[in-house]
């Protein structure tokens, strides 16, 4: 029950802020992913729908599958906002470094709110809405959105918020999962959402070139201690198949889901100095534990963090540090 009122005075902080702000940019993490981008384009439209002056940045390059969400509004670049005495509103995202937005923007803002559901968040925000059991950030809009005023919830919205419930728990798969999640699902059905239309676009509309790329990753796994297993997408490859390094994704759930594999670590090579590792647990390593050992982060079962070293030296580094934690 004090958890519960934790949580309602932490809803009612932001509302208050978001009601005193006329400009609110609007922004979250690098490498977007479902829940990013819905919950940034829910909050966008909500906020619009209040006549406020709204705009969202990411700086990074926004997947394929999920452009879909932003037909209508546009994305802006940091360099391209020219905008003075606004609130910085960070969503999904636990660490301020990993904002997709230049510094300049982090720091004329006036306020930030930070609303996220990352184990590892250290609550950056003037004011934090921080969850960690939620499924997605998506549910926190979700709740957010019903408190400020439930008729805001529209269509537009509803299909946003599905995206990152259904991204964020792998389609109600993972322990994040709970009652709550199924209960948010069948609300936003009832909008008459276009649910196939949302699994088309993010699951089914794949190049025939990236399913080629996962075929030639898939190659590359190899199980140690019969526990880890680790799978590798090079520059080389994503070149060959002339896929963006931000369209690959997912790739590490198939070295996770071997028989007997309790972890599995995807190396990602940005550049040859760059990697970006992702790691996935199926029941008992706290892999957010592990990446945070390399200044990443994440939740218990899904983290990740990036390298700035060669593909070999990363995977040495990484698989040592794993071996102590199984
Ligand atoms: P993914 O492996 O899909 O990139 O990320 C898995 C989870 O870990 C996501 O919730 C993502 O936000 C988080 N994550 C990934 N990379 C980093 C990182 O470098 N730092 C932090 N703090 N979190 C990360
Ligand atoms: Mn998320």
């Amino acid at each position: 029950k004090l958890q519960e009122e934790k949580k309602m005075s932490q809803i009612n902080d932001v509302i208050d802020v978001i009601r005193r702000s006329d400009n609110i940019v609007i922004t979250s993490h690098y490498s977007p992913d479902g829940d990013s981008i819905g919950s940034s384009v829910a909050l966008y439209h909500m906020f619009k729908n209040i006549c406020k002056n709204v705009y969202i940045v990411l700086d990074d390059k926004i997947p394929m599958n999920l452009q879909f969400l932003c037909n209508n509004i546009s994305i802006n670049k940091s360099e391209d906002l020219n905008i003075e005495d606004y609130t910085l509103v960070c969503v999904d995202c636990g660490d301020f470094s990993r904002l997709s937005c230049s510094d300049q923007i982090k720091q004329n803002s006036k306020i930030i709110v930070n609303i996220d559901h990352h184990a590892s968040n250290n609550k950056f925000g003037n004011v934090n809405y921080i969850d960690e059991n939620a499924s997605s950030t998506c549910e926190l809009v979700y709740n957010l959105v019903y408190k400020l005023d439930k008729k805001l919830l529209d269509k537009d919205i509803a299909q946003c918020l599905y995206t990152g419930l259904i991204t964020d728990t792998g389609n109600f798969m993972y322990s994040n999962t709970h009652s709550s999640s199924f209960k948010m699902a069948a609300d936003l059905l009832s909008l008459n959402i276009d649910k196939q239309r949302i699994i088309e676009n993010i699951y089914q509309s794949n190049p025939l070139n990236l399913i080629k790329l996962i075929g030639e990753a898939i190659g590359t796994i190899e199980v140690i201690n019969k526990t880890v297993a680790c799978i590798e997408v090079t520059r080389e490859l994503m070149d060959k198949y002339e896929i963006d390094f931000n369209d690959v994704d997912g790739i590490v759930n198939y070295a996770r889901d071997i028989n007997g594999v309790e972890l599995a670590i995807l190396f990602k090579e940005k550049s040859d100095s760059e990697i970006k590792i992702s790691f996935r647990s199926k029941s008992y390593i706290d892999v957010n534990r592990i990446a945070s050992k390399f200044k990443g982060g994440g939740h218990k079962r899904a983290s990740g963090c990036t390298m700035n070293m060669s593909l070999k030296d990363a995977k040495s580094k990484i698989i040592s540090e794993v071996l102590k934690h199984i």
